[in-house]
């Protein structure tokens, strides 16, 4: 059930949408304007009725407030009033209300426009959900994994956590789509994905395919020998699939990886780092692959074999 805020000094108005739409949705009421800030930054609300005039803060002034956050600014809000006034109204829409509604409202009509931008917003998320998401493999896609990777190494940079950057790649698997052909190719990675994504579970956990036969990682908290160890753990795993492959690496399909792991400093760079990493993997390579290659800001290693 989709949750609803509604933000009136009125009890009387309040409870009235209330008993307008508690059949179809969660509805949570606050009477204050600060209420309904903080209430909208803690739950988790597809919609917010907002009343124009209150005592301690305008609605203007909230939906201002609103938009102007981060944890808020996507919600919709439809404005509800009693100043028949146009320009209250192009206020109102100006600073980003999706709808106006004047009371004294109708049941009916309030109903209809809830219902209306209740589902648009649900096509929204469904939409921004899917434009970050991998179709092949289900896991985060690149452009999600540009967005989310700069502000966890901001966040290990601001409290001083190692911050681990991890490639890996396939092996040999030109030759794997060249005999056993680009669909079972498909199946291949989709299976890849799905085993090592089993292991990101915290949530600052960032796993994403970032192309073709490619994925990356970004995790915190470990230091190089537990991110390496961690990673073998994986590397293993998908050994364990026993996927038949005809290389000469193992019988199995087998992967490679490279990675790295800090504390991040002020003037470092992210992109140094992932550089670093991927000249991990290209050791992981030319050793003979199926293996891990790690290192840390000290240029310390650790490999396998
Ligand atoms: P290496 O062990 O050095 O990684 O060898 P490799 O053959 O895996 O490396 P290379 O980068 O030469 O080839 C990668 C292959 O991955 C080439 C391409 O056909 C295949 N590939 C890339 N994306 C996809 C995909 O989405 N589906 C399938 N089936 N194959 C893909
Ligand atoms: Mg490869
Ligand atoms: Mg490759």
């Amino acid at each position: 059930m989709d949750k609803i805020l509604v933000i009136d000094d009125s009890a009387v108005q309040a409870e009235f949408l209330c008993s307008i739409l508690r059949d179809n949705y969660e509805v949570t009421t606050c009477h204050t304007a600060a209420e309904g800030l903080q209430a909208a930054k803690e739950g988790n609300f597809s919609l917010i009725l907002l009343d124009v005039i209150m005592p301690d803060m305008d609605g203007f002034m909230l939906l201002r407030e609103l938009k102007g956050t981060t944890l808020t600014q996507h919600i919709p809000v439809i404005l509800l009033t009693s100043l028949a006034d146009i320009q209250y109204e192009e206020r109102g829409l100006l600073l980003g209300a999706v709808d106006y509604v004047a009371k004294p409202f109708s049941p009916v009509i309030i109903k209809a426009r809830v219902n209306t931008h209740i589902q648009l917003y649900q096509y929204q998320t469904h939409f921004k959900q899917q434009a970050m998401v991998d179709d092949l493999t289900g896991v985060a896609n690149r452009r999600r994994y540009e967005g989310e990777s700069a502000a966890k190494w901001q966040e290990a940079l601001r409290f001083g956590i190692p911050f681990s950057i991890c490639m890996f790649d396939i092996d040999k698997f030109k030759m794997y789509n060249d005999t056993f052909g680009h669909p079972a190719g498909d199946q291949v990675i989709a299976s890849v994905a799905k085993t090592a994504s089993s292991y990101f579970r915290r949530a600052t956990d960032l796993f994403a395919r970032y192309g073709g036969e490619e994925f990356v990682a970004v995790f915190m908290g470990s230091d190089g020998k537990s991110a390496y160890d961690f990673m073998r753990t994986i590397r293993q795993a998908v050994e364990d699939l026993r996927i038949p492959h005809n290389a000469s690496v193992s019988p199995w399909v087998t992967i490679s990886i490279g990675g790295v792991t800090l504390i991040p400093k002020a003037g470092d760079s992210y992109d140094t780092y992932l550089k670093i990493a991927d000249t991990m993997l290209y050791d992981a390579k030319r050793m003979g692959r199926n293996r891990v290659v790690w290192t840390n800001e000290f240029q310390e290693q650790w490999k396998e074999k």
